[in-house]
């Protein structure tokens, strides 16, 4: 694979938000170049943007301007539909709240992205039982979110992320809401997905502790990054 194609690059990257008369500056011509097939993180302190550029580049969110290539793939200028295919292909997102859903199964929660892209029920979820398995959790195929501990959840929610293959994951203070323990293992799981899967993984973080798991660790400032 060549470099152009290894990477995150954003070059001039730009967003600020409009409240009510004022403009709010967020990232202000930002350059960054992301390694890829490693676990990446990105700290900083509240409101310092890390968030704002996380949904930039899960295309959940737009920039103002700027160019972000991701594998080679030019984000901006990208359409409505050709947006919607780069989340639902070279991308898998975590968050900080597992935003699973509540009456379906570990299992039904993980085949449902397989399902909705079009494959047959029965295969979707053997996929999702191997993911699942390959989280730790092939002893909780059939458990409703309720039933599982916050790490536990946060683990289907990482499977749900990582089922259709993506070569990028966004976790966005994925460790944000669980105790410290629950943190480690969820921090060798990512370094497990890229040792294993060859996953490029992208994470927010305010938690130094994790921060520093990183094989490679920037830092936002009013933003602004240093890489260390
Ligand atoms: P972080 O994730 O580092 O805590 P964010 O990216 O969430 O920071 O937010 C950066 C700044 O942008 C904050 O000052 C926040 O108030 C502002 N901001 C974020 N989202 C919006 C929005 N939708 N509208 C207005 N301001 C926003
Ligand atoms: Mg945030």
């Amino acid at each position: 694979m060549n470099s152009s194609t290894n990477y995150i690059q954003i070059s001039g990257l730009s967003k600020s938000y409009r409240q009510g008369e004022e403009n709010i500056p967020v990232l202000e011509d930002l350059n960054l170049v992301i390694p890829g097939n490693e676990l990446v993180t990105l700290m900083g302190p509240s409101g310092s943007g890390k968030s704002t550029l996380l949904n930039i580049l899960s295309a959940i969110e737009s920039a103002d301007s700027g160019q972000i290539s991701v594998f080679g793939e030019e984000l901006i200028g990208k359409t409505e539909d050709q947006l919607t295919l780069y989340r639902r292909t070279t991308i898998g997102i975590v968050f900080q709240f597992f935003h699973l859903l509540p009456y379906l199964s570990a299992t039904d929660n993980v085949a449902l992205p397989l399902f909705l892209n079009g494959m047959s029920k029965k295969r979707a979820k053997k996929e999702a039982e191997s993911v699942l398995d390959l989280v730790g959790l092939g002893n909780r195929l059939k458990f409703s979110p309720k039933e599982l501990s916050g790490g536990e959840k946060q683990r289907v929610a990482i499977a749900r992320a990582i089922v259709h293959k993506p070569k990028l994951v966004l976790a966005d203070e994925p460790t944000g809401n669980l105790d410290s323990k629950s943190s480690l293992q969820i921090m060798e799981l990512f370094h497990k997905c890229v040792k294993d899967l060859g996953l490029s993984l992208f994470m927010v973080t305010h938690n130094p502790e994790m921060g520093k798991m990183g094989n490679t660790q920037i830092e936002m400032l009013d933003g602004k990054t240093k890489i260390r």
